[in-house]
């Protein structure tokens, strides 16, 4: 699956040691055998995340976080699974087998890469200091002052000024070692015949970071009133795409997980100033519209985006391209237009902050409700034909996207204001309306799964658990449990788990748990199976396997049980005798088995 011979990693996850790398990242302290800190993926008081050196593994109790050191490095740094590999050999002192294909995952960490960050980090810093401490800067220090920004958030966001000289910054690149082609290549410079010049002039300097939190590109601010472009922008160049990175993800991210939410803002100042307002879990594109990596991006880490945006031509179709491809990831979305026509960071300095923060919460419209809203400004709704063409496009969006709550207060609206019945639209909506039409309506699958959960007796659900926990630990367990018939548990997780485990054993019968859980794609699963890993597992023991089997099947009997008794109530009511009676046999049956498993050590005789 990764294409690494497993015998390589064995031997990776033998040399390094989980401890250490964590320890670089998070203060750990000793608990018994294992080590606890704060989780760096929630924000947290008190530590809920827990290190384990015998099992070589990380758990957050809080979140859910959790893997062994290549899931840690992976989560931290936000690189891919093959240069968490590649780090970690290094450290290791390993080399990696040579007839890895690198490229198939991930580039091998390249000396220009790491020259041209080390440029921008340079050039971020001078850009800076001239901003906070130069005659060169004053300028540009008293417009950002004029718009509300704090020293603080000046010096969070590392914003500087490119004094308007031809070769400022290229020229100091150049005296510490870099080249000319490198600083072309990185988009500080632009060749000009012999001569190389500097690419921002005269501008703000925003620097844009990857998720690591090296600088990798900028936006530079115009000064100049309506001078064009207002933002110019690094060219994508080897360290920097605009169509993959977000602005502030680096910092806002660990705000975004814990939130579960994350805010989608246009601009780069309106990032800032929504930050510098409490706003932490702010992102912006870089000047282009929304791609489905970006997306994609975010959905790691929340459940909801909200999507802010100006109220002009420009921002409103740049919110229907974020619903558009927001839609297709099944995260909910809300979206936010603010009074008046603002951006936010104009709202900020009319309104001040709390009004902000409340701005975000109290009037986040739905999808439906932008959208509904989007067509009723656009529609001609003083003519007659103007008026039936919006209330037909309306039904349709409404059959498409809205949930049945949705639709019910929405059909009042439109029937209160184009004075026609509930009944009538509702007619109509009929008629729009498809059977496979809902593809844009999400029901939360998270909430429903808590709920039937918190409704499981928990016998059932440990004894599943404590069944995985087997399986991961040892090969016995899973020949002895291949002749049960045993192919559903409590969960979903935890069905999906063990179907999962049943595959993988038939190929690796001697490895480990590490390997399994590096073979884990899957966020939640590897959320669940951690947690079932972290503390002391059970071992391998048969009479025990025979207990939880016959534990889960109690249960299952019990289910089946009560569902043929409400239909025997139901037969008895509609006065059916002859049904009665033969359902009566089946629960009788029922209760027999009931009976045989509570015995100690007891069968069922046969399936029900
Ligand atoms: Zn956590």
């Amino acid at each position: 699956m990764k294409r690494l011979p497993e015998a390589f990693l064995e031997e990776l996850r033998r040399r390094v040691d989980i401890v250490d790398v964590v320890s670089e990242h998070v203060q750990l302290r000793r608990a018994g055998r294992s080590f606890i800190g704060l989780c760096p993926f929630h924000n947290e008081r008190s530590p809920s995340m827990s290190v384990s050196p015998e099992r070589q593994m990380f758990h957050c109790f809080g979140c859910g976080a959790g893997g062994t050191v290549f899931r840690f490095l992976m989560d931290i740094e936000g690189i891919s699974f093959m240069e968490a590999v590649v780090q970690l050999t290094a450290r290791a002192n390993l080399e990696l087998p040579d007839d890895i294909d690198l490229t198939v995952h991930a580039k091998p960490p390249d000396v220009r890469f790491q020259q041209m960050k080390d440029a921008h980090e340079l050039a971020a810093k001078l850009y800076n200091y001239i901003l906070m401490n130069t005659d060169a800067g004053v300028q540009a220090l008293t417009y950002l002052e004029n718009r509300g920004l704090s020293k603080q958030t000046i010096f969070d966001f590392r914003i500087g000024y490119a004094p308007d000289r031809r070769d400022f910054v290229v020229s100091f690149l150049q005296r510490r070692g870099f080249t000319r082609e490198l600083l072309a290549g990185a988009g500080l410079g632009i060749v000009v015949g012999e001569n190389i010049v500097d690419r921002f002039r005269g501008r703000v300097m925003i620097p844009i970071a990857d998720l690591r939190g090296n600088v990798v590109g900028f936006g530079g601010r115009t000064l100049i009133p309506d001078g064009k472009p207002k933002y110019l922008n690094s060219p994508d160049t080897d360290v920097f795409h605009k169509g993959l990175l977000l602005f502030h993800h680096d910092v806002a991210r660990k705000e975004i997980r814990k939130a579960r939410t994350a805010v989608m803002f246009e601009g780069y100042m309106d990032v800032i100033s929504a930050t510098q307002a409490g706003v932490k879990n702010g992102v912006a594109t870089l000047g282009t519209s929304l791609t489905p990596e970006q997306a994609a991006l975010l959905q790691r880490d929340c459940d909801r985006v909200i999507v802010v945006y100006d109220g002009d031509k420009a921002g409103i179709s740049g919110a229907k391209r974020a619903i558009d491809i927001f839609g297709e990831t099944g995260l909910q979305l809300s979206v936010v237009s603010l009074p008046n026509g603002l951006d936010p960071d104009e709202y900020i300095r009319n309104y001040g902050s709390s009004s902000f923060a409340r701005e975000l919460s109290v009037h986040a419209q739905s999808t439906v409700q932008f959208l509904l809203q989007c067509l009723h400004s656009e529609a001609d709704l003083l003519s007659p034909v103007g008026r039936t063409g919006f209330m037909r496009k309306a039904l349709e969006l409404l059959a498409q996207r809205a949930s049945p709550i949705e639709q019910e207060v929405e059909l009042r609206k439109l029937a209160g204001e184009f004075d026609v019945s509930v009944a009538t639209l509702k007619e109509e909506l009929r008629l729009v309306e498809k059977p496979a039409g809902k593809k844009n309506f999400h029901y939360d699958k998270k909430t429903s799964v808590q709920q039937k959960e918190a409704a499981l007796p928990k016998g059932f659900i440990e004894a599943g658990n404590r069944l995985l926990q087997m399986l991961m630990v040892s090969n016995e367990a899973f020949e002895y449990l291949q002749g049960k018939g045993l192919d559903e548990l409590a969960t979903p997780e935890q069905t999906a788990l063990l179907a999962l485990l049943y595959g993988w054993r038939i190929t690796h019968p001697e490895a480990g748990p590490a390997a399994f859980l590096d073979e884990l794609d899957d966020e939640s699963l590897l959320g669940v199976a951690t947690s079932l890993l972290i503390e002391d597992p059970v071992q391998f023991e048969s009479r025990l396997v025979d207990d939880y089997i016959r534990t889960i099947e109690l249960h299952r009997t019990e289910e089946s049980y009560k569902q043929t008794l409400a239909k025997l109530v139901q037969a008895q009511v509609q006065g059916d005798l002859e049904q009665t009676a033969q359902i009566k046999l089946r629960v009788d049956a029922y209760l027999r088995q009931i009976a045989a498993l509570k015995l100690p050590g007891g069968r069922t005789e046969g399936q029900g």
